[in-house]
């Protein structure tokens, strides 16, 4: 069996593997997809030390990384159910089972998508999903928020400060930001709020020049000309596969205590897929490290 088996290939997963490894103990990485989510990231600028990169050319750099220490990679494979028996045993989809002295969970997490034409077009040449990484690609533009939960109108606030003009598209009549968002949010003087919105297509020639949505209360259709385009209607962690045995908040993320340990005795997560706060990069490696610190803890004890 492994000592360590880290399942996903996104930087919390590699950052996951490096530590294990680095203690002599016999590691493997189970990943559908090695790079995860910066695989489809464009610029890179707040990796700290790194200035500026693209997201396949740190993947690379991670897979090196990785691969300098004999960790056992299986890239393209999906694992599809966790069974905690005397050792952890992970079924995977081609129907193989490893089984492993410790797992560490870092399946990340997706974006939802509105869904509409233009949003698939367009990502990356002005559809953008992280206010924090790419806010300030949209200096002195216009932009659209879609969603007017709390990420949405943190969202819109945060752009504010950086962008001409925000406008956000809310569905419903009615925002569902925490009241101190919305008095805050409409304390700018450069944002426009759009209730009972419906985005219809995200329009564009080579990137996005606008908007098109449905005024749901008149049923006219709109444009509005803008250059970005945030979706925040949600990040979705990869964690439906686990079955209910691995505690999980409302939201479907895996819940971890300081040492990265859920509620099962050996299986520990980190990254996206999990409760931490704030989804990122350099975030997601902290809590990788910290989750094979975990699992070696556990076991020089058992
Ligand atoms: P992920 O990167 O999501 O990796 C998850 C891994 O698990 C993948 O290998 C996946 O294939 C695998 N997996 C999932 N399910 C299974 C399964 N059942 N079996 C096996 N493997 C599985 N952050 C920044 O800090 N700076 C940025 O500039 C930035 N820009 C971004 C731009 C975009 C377009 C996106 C989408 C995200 C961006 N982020 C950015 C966020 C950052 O990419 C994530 O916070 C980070 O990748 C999370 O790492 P992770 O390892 O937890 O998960």
């Amino acid at each position: 069996p492994y000592d360590v088996l880290v399942v996903g290939g996104g930087p919390a997963g590699a950052s996951a593997a490096i530590y294990a490894a680095r203690k002599g103990i016999r590691t493997g990485i189970v990943a559908e997809r090695f790079g995860g989510q910066v695989m489809d990231t464009m610029g890179i600028e707040n990796f700290i030390s790194v200035k500026k990169t693209e997201g396949p050319k740190l993947v690379a750099s991670l897979e090196e990384h990785v691969k300098d220490y004999g960790i056992d990679v299986m890239n393209l494979v999906r694992a599809r159910s966790l069974k905690k028996k005397d050792l952890v045993e992970l079924e995977l989809d081609n129907g193989a089972v490893l089984k492993s002295k410790t797992v560490i969970l870092s399946t990340g997490a997706r974006w939802r998508n509105v869904g509409v034409p233009g949003e698939a077009e367009f990502k990356n040449k002005g559809v953008a999903y992280c206010p924090h990484c790419d806010g300030p690609l949209f200096e002195g533009k216009r932009v659209a928020v879609i969603g007017g939960g709390n990420s949405g109108v943190e969202a819109a606030i945060d752009l504010a400060g950086i962008v001409n003009h925000v406008t956000v598209f809310e569905y419903m009549p009615e925002l569902k930001a925490d009241a101190v968002l919305q008095e805050r949010l409409n304390s700018l003087p450069n944002v426009t709020v759009v209730k009972n919105a419906q985005t219809k297509e995200i329009t564009g020639t080579d990137k996005v020049n606008g908007i098109t949505y449905i005024d749901r209360e008149t049923e006219e259709e709109k444009h509005v000309e803008l250059e970005g385009v945030f979706v925040q209607i949600g990040l979705v962690p990869n964690t439906d596969w686990l079955g209910d045995d691995v505690e999980r908040t409302r939201m479907g993320e895996i819940v971890v205590d300081k040492h990265g340990a859920t509620n099962i005795p050996g299986v520990f997560a980190a990254g996206d897929c999990t409760d931490s706060a704030y989804k990122q990069i350099i975030i997601s490696m902290g809590s990788g490290a910290t989750a094979a610190l975990g699992a070696f803890d556990y076991l020089i004890r058992n």
